[in-house]
């Protein structure tokens, strides 16, 4: 009795944990690509400090889609949603033309 008790509570873990890492995988989704026509249409890059600056002379360090109005994430997350992209995700270090300064 006990060691199916013991199983219940192991495979009960089990199914939280797996549960736990879909949810994770699907809430940080697909990072769009900086060679997606959407992306290059805006500059993006997933590293701000690689913008072309000649060609985005508007950047300005330490501006990164982490302080964009537009970024959906919880703080401290690595990734989060902007609606320029859609389902896809961008990196918090990203940015890109249409950045606008968090209020
Ligand atoms: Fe990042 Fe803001 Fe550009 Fe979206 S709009 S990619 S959050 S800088």
């Amino acid at each position: 009795m006990q060691t199916s008790r013991r199983k219940f509570v192991i495979t009960s873990l089990s199914a939280g944990a797996m549960l736990a890492s879909t949810m994770r995988s699907h809430a940080e989704g697909t990072e769009v690509s900086e060679t997606d026509a959407n992306a290059k249409a805006v500059g993006y890059k997933a590293r701000a400090t690689q913008v072309d600056t000649a060609k985005y002379p508007a950047y300005k360090a330490p501006q990164a889609c982490a302080n964009c109005q537009l970024y959906q994430a919880k703080a401290g997350s690595e990734q989060g949603g902007c609606p320029l992209f859609g389902a896809k995700t961008v990196s918090a270090k990203g940015w890109c033309s249409a950045y606008v300064k968090k209020a």
